[in-house]
């Protein structure tokens, strides 16, 4: 799933904190994977985060590195279609 938000394309740290938010949050859950372009500061951020959330999530685990994500950031969901 494709996502973006006002701030997001800067991708610092204070874009990372939004994303972290969202996979802290119930529905946080479900996420498996979340697709970024790192930037050094969105890296600096990943890496002073949390080892993990309260609700289990690792999100060191989570985000991903990747070249096409600097326009949005990409969401994959565990859950599967039955
Ligand atoms: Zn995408």
């Amino acid at each position: 799933m494709d996502c973006w938000f006002p701030g997001y394309n800067v991708r610092d740290a204070k874009a990372f904190k939004k994303i972290l938010d969202l996979l802290a949050s119930p529905d946080g859950k479900n996420i498996s994977m979340i697709f970024v372009m790192f930037t050094p500061g969105f890296s600096a951020a990943l890496a002073a985060a949390p080892e993990t959330l309260p609700n289990g999530i690792h999100p060191r685990r989570v985000f991903k590195n990747d070249s096409k994500h600097g326009g949005h950031f990409h969401i994959r969901f565990a859950t599967r279609n039955p």
